[in-house]
């Protein structure tokens, strides 16, 4: 995710290439962690995803799951897009988190996002910070920072409303009163 290898490791990192393995020229390459998961029986919540040791440091990925994967609709792109401009933008003027923040974005089956923290963290570490920028992100009713054709490739693939809508459905259905079986990975506790 964070190095820069060949291109084609890249695309498995990022989730282009799917399956069991996938073949470059003779090379084989694994089935990566968050492949492993099953998304079966995977519920909305928030999960660690992997910990990456860099040099001394520790990264934390946490999977922000938002729906049920291939049981309910996944999210559209506009409202993706529009969680991705807030997110960022709140994590990265967040008193204490602005410094630990690596990275906020969505996962390309649009069922949730990924944040990576600097630092070793459990889930339930987050919660709090996750429900106060799922508030921010439900009670946003302003212009979405950055939709502007300087600051953005898509800039008008934009949905504020239903982002507020996914918020709030984040919040009530998971982030509020949340369990351990919303915390871990199903079969992995
Ligand atoms: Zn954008």
């Amino acid at each position: 995710m964070l190095y820069f290898f060949d291109k084609s490791v890249i695309l498995v990192e990022r989730g282009f290439i799917t399956g069991g393995f996938a073949k470059n020229g003779g090379f084989i390459m694994e089935k990566i962690a968050s492949f492993t998961i099953d998304h079966i029986k995977l519920q909305p919540g928030v999960y660690v995803s992997r910990k990456d040791k860099v040099g001394e440091n520790t990264i934390t990925t946490f999977d922000l799951r938002m729906t049920s994967p291939n049981e309910e609709p996944v999210m559209n792109t506009a409202e993706v897009h529009t969680i991705e401009h807030l997110g960022a933008t709140f994590l990265r003027n967040h008193k204490d988190y602005k410094d630990k923040t690596i990275y906020f974005g969505p996962m390309g089956c649009r069922t949730g996002f990924y944040l990576l923290l600097a630092g070793d963290y459990e889930s339930k570490d987050i919660v709090p910070l996750m429900i106060e920028m799922y508030e921010f992100i439900r009670d946003y009713k302003d212009e979405v920072p950055g939709a502007s054709p300087k600051d953005c490739g898509n800039y008008l693939d934009m949905n504020l409303g239903m982002a507020n809508y996914l918020a709030a459905k984040y919040l009530d259905n998971v982030l509020y009163g949340i369990g351990e079986d919303r915390l871990v990975y199903p079969g992995t506790c």
